[in-house]
């Protein structure tokens, strides 16, 4: 799994493999709850105080604890694993790194109180045209017009040299030493985590579907016992 395309390529065909499995295990472990005299489905409507809707409130309980905590715990784990490698010095990450909002909207955010608004401004400012931004790496930027993902607005850091060092790496914000902190993240060849990605991307694909999925059961399961 190389470029760009192939990387987004090879996520989505596995991810709806993986996502049923998710679904089917969170199905067997919120069916495994079910009281016996139970006959209706999980977001049927039950009478208040019925077994039911105790069975309801449970999986909400199980969805929100025990579940979330196991996929907060796996996603600790992957990203502490992250450190067994390490940046190639590639800069790429310096060089293009892509927003959905504008400047004016970040530094809106950043205003709000946004943290990661105001670390990113800390860091980043815009290029002038998408053309210089598509210079640094063509595929990625192609394969987002491919995708339709067009709303991206592209930014480099000016605190990189001529010959791709950091002029201020002492100092460089968390951001900065955290990436790539996502692993769904598409990153170029040259990136020095790459091979962390290609390695942990089947279970970040795999915490990802189960984060789908509870955001799902939890907006039925609230509608239900509304
Ligand atoms: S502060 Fe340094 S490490 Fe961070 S983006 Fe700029 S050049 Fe790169
Ligand atoms: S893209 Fe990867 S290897 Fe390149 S500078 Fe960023 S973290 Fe380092």
């Amino acid at each position: 799994m190389n470029s760009a395309e192939e990387q987004f390529s090879n996520q989505k065909s596995i991810y709806r493999e993986i996502f049923l499995k998710s679904a089917d295990e969170i199905n067997a472990r919120l069916a495994k709850l079910k009281p016996e005299n139970v006959t209706g489905d999980l977001f049927d409507k039950y009478e208040n105080n019925s077994s039911g809707r105790n069975w309801q409130f449970e999986c909400k309980e199980l969805l929100k604890g025990e579940i979330s905590a196991e996929i907060y715990r796996k996603m600790k784990e992957i990203l502490a694993y992250r450190t067994q490698f390490s940046c190639a010095g590639c800069a790429t990450c310096c060089k293009l790194a892509c927003s959905e909002f504008s400047l004016a909207e970040l530094k809106q955010k950043a205003l709000n109180g946004d943290k990661f608004a105001t670390q990113f401004l800390s860091v980043f400012v815009p290029y002038e045209t998408k053309e210089e931004a598509k210079k640094v790496y063509p595929e990625y930027i192609e394969l987002l017009k491919q995708k339709n993902c067009e709303d991206v607005y592209f930014y480099h850091c000016p605190k990189l040299t001529e010959d791709n060092r950091c002029s201020d790496y002492e100092n460089r914000p968390q951001i900065c030493r955290d990436f790539p902190d996502n692993p769904l993240s598409i990153l170029p060849v040259s990136c020095g985590f790459k091979a962390w990605k290609d390695e942990i991307n089947p279970i970040a694909l795999m915490l990802h579907s189960m984060l789908e999925i509870i955001d799902f059961y939890l907006k039925k399961l609230d509608e239900a016992t509304k």
